[in-house]
């Protein structure tokens, strides 16, 4: 994410050199078109592990939001993740804070009872509060180790059959539907039958598998988003943090006051960082992007946004690319440490307490569904009869050249329709979250976790109204359905 003041979420603009001009539309076309991994599994004699009306795949906010949303209208549910945890990058990734959707009235249901769970164990997730919204708006903070219990305890409330330590690894299909994903679990391979299935893998893993169109990339470079895999240090003395960067770097970035704030690496604070190369305790790449913030619940606790790794040597489709640069970027947060404890009053005692359990994969696979969303629709903050949500976050693109941060003009929004989250092929299939039917830039806007969760609770409500009234997920009109969660503003 874009380091983002917390007193000051609109003054960003600033921070980073914004780069590359995006390039005109004409060529979603010439979006990187991912080969078919298409491996059918039928005839095949594997187990059934589970019969469910609705089979949810990947147990990130978006597939954790879809399989609580089925649930609580009445459908059975499993929901198979292949961690120990749901969350996904939330608590896997440590990515902590949600970002702002920087529009009212931007949280849908599910939020709001997730906010209120918070609340009920002593904590308020909204530490920003900024007047000029209500209900959404503004970032959240979800201690990762707290979401992760209320997740567990929403799922338990609901009757969520959770998997875990299961890997979606085939997709079994017949006459235009998905009949069954095939899991590896500690008993082998066995099949997961369900009336709907919801892809949340964030990777396009079952619409892939299954055979759907997808792209990956960039339009005009083909590049991924950049990666980055996160650590906390504990043992902070935020105090000490907090004066060194106010007062003796005199950086306003952190204007917010301790308990909570954050500092990052900018135009004020460069000079730091770059001194340290010059010392040799860091490299070039390990400070390209900094920036750590305190934890609501965890004293003496940062959470860094770092290290990031470059896009043209580390690729997020490509797997032995992805496993050299966890091994990269556990070396790199090694120097980032020592170079936070030598440089850094109130880091002299510190140590990292917490490495990420999964790489920070921003952009990887994105289907081609019903309607493919374009940077045209974030820029012309298109409404659509059948959105789901709204958000007014920027696109927020990190590449070494295509840095690109682009915002809407105060007040505005844009939606995302309900078709983006279905496909022509599948009749039976919805997706979710960060590989939902978008090109390149407006995934950039759309991937943040409150419009992940959004899109996971409609496709839950969308899931569990077709199955009442017979109605194929990939031709519902979002809005004729009574309780939806969303109901556009166009
Ligand atoms: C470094 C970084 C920083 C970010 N910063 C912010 C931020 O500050 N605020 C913000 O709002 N957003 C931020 N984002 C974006 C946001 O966190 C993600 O876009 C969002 O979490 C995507 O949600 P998701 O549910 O689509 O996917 P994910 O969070 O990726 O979850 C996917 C889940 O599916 C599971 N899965 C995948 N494949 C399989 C399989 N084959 N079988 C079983 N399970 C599987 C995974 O284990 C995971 O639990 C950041 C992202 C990154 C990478």
């Amino acid at each position: 994410m874009i380091p983002i003041s917390r007193r000051d979420l609109l003054k960003f603009a600033g921070l980073t050199a914004v780069g590359t001009v995006l390039s005109g539309n004409k060529n979603v076309e010439a979006a990187q078109p991912a080969p078919a991994q298409k491996f059918n599994f039928n005839g095949a004699n594997i187990p059934t592990l589970l019969r469910v009306d609705v089979c949810v795949c990947g147990g990130g906010p978006a597939g954790t939001a879809a399989a609580v949303t089925a649930a609580r209208n009445g459908a059975s549910v499993v929901l198979v993740e292949q961690g120990t945890v749901l969350g996904g990058l939330q608590t896997q990734g440590l990515v902590y804070p949600a970002m702002p959707t920087r529009i009212h009235d931007s949280d849908t249901p599910y939020i709001t009872d997730l906010n209120k769970r918070f609340s009920m164990h002593g904590f308020d997730v909204n530490f920003v509060n900024d007047p000029q919204y209500k209900n959404g708006g503004d970032a959240r903070e979800y201690m990762p180790e707290l979401l992760a219990f209320i997740y567990d305890e929403l799922c338990a409330d609901y009757k969520v059959n959770v998997l875990y330590n299961a890997t979606l690894i085939g997709a079994n299909t017949s006459g235009g539907k998905i009949t069954s994903a095939v899991i590896h679990t500690v008993e082998g391979l066995s099949k997961m039958e369900a009336n709907i299935f919801i892809d949340a893998t964030g990777d396009a893993t079952l619409s892939r598998l299954a055979g759907v169109p997808s792209v990956r990339g960039s339009e005009t470079t083909g590049r991924n988003q950049k990666m980055s895999f996160r650590f906390e240090m504990g043992g902070v003395e935020e105090m000490k943090v907090y004066k060194f960067f106010v007062k003796k770097l005199k950086d306003g970035w952190c204007e917010s006051k301790p308990p909570e704030f954050e500092f990052a690496k900018t135009t004020h604070t460069e000079k730091f960082y770059y001194e340290g190369i010059q010392r040799g305790e860091v490299t070039k790449d390990d400070i390209a992007y900094i920036q750590a913030f305190t934890i609501l619940g965890k004293p003496g606790t940062m959470s860094m946004n770092c290290p990031e790794v470059s896009p043209y040597l580390y690729s997020s489709t490509n797997a032995l690319d992805r496993s050299k640069a966890i091994r990269e970027c556990r070396i790199m947060t090694r120097r980032l440490a020592n170079f936070f404890k030598k440089n850094i009053p109130g880091f002299k005692k510190a140590y990292i307490s917490r490495e990420a359990s999964m790489l920070g994969v921003r952009e990887s696979w994105r289907i081609h569904g019903k309607y493919y969303m374009t940077k045209d629709d974030y820029f012309n903050a298109q409404k659509f009869p059948d959105a789901v949500c709204r958000s007014a976050y920027p696109i927020d693109i990190h590449d070494e050249v295509l840095d690109v941060h682009r915002t809407l003009a105060k007040g505005e929004f844009y939606e995302i329709p309900y078709r983006a989250l279905v496909t022509n092929e599948f009749s039976n299939l919805l997706v979710v979250g960060r590989c939902i039917s978008s090109d390149f830039p407006a995934q950039a806007a759309v991937r943040i976790q409150p419009t992940c969760m959004s899109m996971g609770e409609a496709a839950g409500i969308a899931a569990a109204y077709g199955l009442k009234n017979n109605i194929a997920v990939n031709v519902i009109d979002w809005a004729s359905i009574p309780n939806r969660s969303y109901v556009s503003a166009g």
